[in-house]
């Protein structure tokens, strides 16, 4: 998606992948700037030790607690999380005075939070399968912990339930509690993979509006690639790579 970016832009500039331990990421993120390196996407297990390590972090970041790009400048590490913004950027219309619903209180859940907060929703309530994490989230970030899924207007799914294309749908459901609500009339799944995830059959089947893990990564990736260039992402260059249109698998590269 970002190879695709570049070239589109007409920049010739790499993404790449680059596995490292956590006990090797610290000096690693460290050595980049002096490699070339102009930033980096960080994901798990790296996004808290991200924002430990930053020089400077944006307001999401700080709040959320967790980082997913990086930008190297001028001898600084400035931190941001785009995951907030990336979600907001997907839904396309704003959640001001919605009822809205969590589920999942890891990187993503807190960031999906924080970003419904921010945007004004009525309400922001979390579920998590770990109570005590929605009850830490509901207290840092100011919103709601809940026992069970409830009615809302928009619900965000942010666990991995559905990432495993074997999983049954009604299982799926049953995990999350779905299965005792219909589907409110907006909803985002942030898991993607190359399959329809259970939660958005089980939305889409009801009619309602459905936005896919697909399109919120393509609009975090975007917030990161202007951090980055400074320049508007091509959204549809990024999309149809995402999408797997081109065919094409980042190389690599091992430390
Ligand atoms: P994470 O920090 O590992 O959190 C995982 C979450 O899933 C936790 O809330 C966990 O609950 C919950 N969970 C796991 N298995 C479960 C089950 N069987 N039943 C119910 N809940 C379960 O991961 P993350 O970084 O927040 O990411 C979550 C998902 O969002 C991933 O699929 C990731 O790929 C996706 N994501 C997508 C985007 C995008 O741009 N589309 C961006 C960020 C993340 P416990 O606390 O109980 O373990």
């Amino acid at each position: 998606m970002m190879n695709a970016a570049f070239r589109t832009l007409g920049l010739d500039w790499r993404y790449l992948k680059l596995p490292v331990p956590p006990e090797r990421f610290e000096e690693t993120v460290h050595a980049l700037p002096g490699s070339g390196y102009l930033g980096a996407n960080v994901t798990v297990p790296h996004k808290l030790a991200a924002l430990r390590l930053a020089d400077e972090a944006t307001e999401a970041a700080a709040a959320i607690g967790a980082v997913n790009t990086l930008s190297f400048s001028d001898g600084a590490i400035a931190a941001e999380n785009t995951d907030a913004g990336g979600l907001l950027d997907a839904l396309g219309s704003s959640p001001q005075g919605l009822r809205t619903l969590v589920l999942g209180a890891g990187g993503a859940g807190r960031a999906a939070a924080w970003a419904l907060r921010e945007a004004g929703a009525a309400e922001v309530c979390v579920w998590n399968r770990t109570p005590e994490r929605a009850l830490e989230l509901a207290r840092d970030l100011g919103v709601r912990a809940v026992s069970a899924a409830a009615p809302a207007d928009l619900l965000v799914n942010a666990t991995t339930v559905g990432l495993d294309p074997a999983l049954h749908r009604d299982a799926a459901l049953a995990q999350l509690g779905l299965d005792r609500i219909d589907p409110p009339a907006t909803v985002v799944d942030l898991v993607y993979g190359g399959h329809v995830t259970p939660i958005a059959a089980w939305a889409a089947g009801a009619g309602a509006r459905v936005v896919e893990g697909i399109e919120v990564l393509v609009h975090q990736g975007a917030r990161s690639l202007k951090s980055w260039t400074g320049r508007a992402a091509p959204l549809e260059a990024m999309r149809a790579a995402a999408r797997g249109d081109g065919r094409e698998r980042p190389p690599a590269e091992h430390l």
